[in-house]
């Protein structure tokens, strides 16, 4: 038996880093686990394979999470397949960082409608399912960018703003329903996302933690481990930083 036996969630973006963290610690805490990928389509069989092997319900769908339409397909595919969608995570994410003088118009859409417009997509489906059951918790991954801000990540840096604020008017519509939504801002993740940036950033990056390390995805899903569990049952319309003191 583990804190989230019973529960079945719903992470996008689980075929690496952070995600496929998340889908680990749900699966070892004995919730069943759907979960999305986009092109790492093997990766994303692969992990169905070793979430099963945890003794739960484990399925992955291949599903765009920028796409309005394809969210509510998902969201109906994974009620029909599992019967209930307790916990709803948001973690499909991207970067398409430049200068605003260099960023493009398709750079900044991309972001936006992948990192932000996506919860949106995935709340407004799976709120049917959770407001007939009268509970659910849902958690945005955000970022501490999205607090601070970041040279060369203006689109990133927004849509990460963007998922607080609408993390916040969530919990305040549908607080009275028992669904409970908080966000998590991680600060520097050692996954493939920052595993692109060059040696002189990441020095930047750790330089700027009082920890003095980067943090690992296991990190980041402890914090959604208890923010989709009735531990937190009390908790809703916060942001939890998981950044090794970075913005304090
Ligand atoms: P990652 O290793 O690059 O993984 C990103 C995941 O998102 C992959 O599984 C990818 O799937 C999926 N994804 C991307 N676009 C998608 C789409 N349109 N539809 C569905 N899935 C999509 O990134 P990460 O570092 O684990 O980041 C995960 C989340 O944490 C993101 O929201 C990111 O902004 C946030 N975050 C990360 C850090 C950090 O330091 N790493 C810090 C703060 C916040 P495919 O590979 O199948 O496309």
């Amino acid at each position: 038996m583990g804190i989230l036996s019973g529960k079945t969630a719903l992470i996008t973006g689980a075929s690496k880093g952070i995600g496929r963290a998340i889908a680990i610690r749900y699966a070892q805490e004995g919730a069943n686990v759907a979960f999305t990928y986009l092109s790492s389509v093997e990766k994303g069989q692969a992990l169905e394979n070793e979430l099963a092997a945890f003794g739960i319900k484990a399925k992955g769908f291949k599903s765009d999470a920028s796409n309005f339409a394809a969210a509510d397909e998902l969201v109906n595919a994974v009620v029909a397949e599992f019967g209930a969608l307790d916990i709803l995570i948001n973690n499909a994410g991207i970067t398409r960082d430049n200068l605003l003088m260099r960023m493009t118009e398709d750079a900044w859409d991309e972001v936006i409608n992948v990192n932000l417009k996506s919860c949106f997509n995935t709340v407004k489906a799976a709120t049917r399912t959770m407001m007939k059951a009268k509970a659910g918790s849902i958690i945005n991954i955000t970022s501490v960018v999205g607090i601070k801000g970041n040279a060369g990540q203006a689109n990133y840096a927004a849509s990460k703003s963007g998922i607080v604020g609408f993390t916040k008017s969530v919990a305040l519509e549908l607080g009275s329903r028992n669904i409970r939504c908080n966000a998590v801002a991680p600060g520097f993740i050692e996954t493939e996302m920052t595993a692109v940036l060059d040696e002189k950033t990441v020095q930047g990056w750790r330089d700027a933690i009082p920890m003095r390390r980067g943090g690992q995805p296991e990190e980041v899903a402890n914090a959604c481990v208890f923010l989709g569990s009735d531990m937190s049952s009390y908790i809703s319309g916060q942001v939890l930083q998981v950044d090794g003191a970075m913005l304090t």
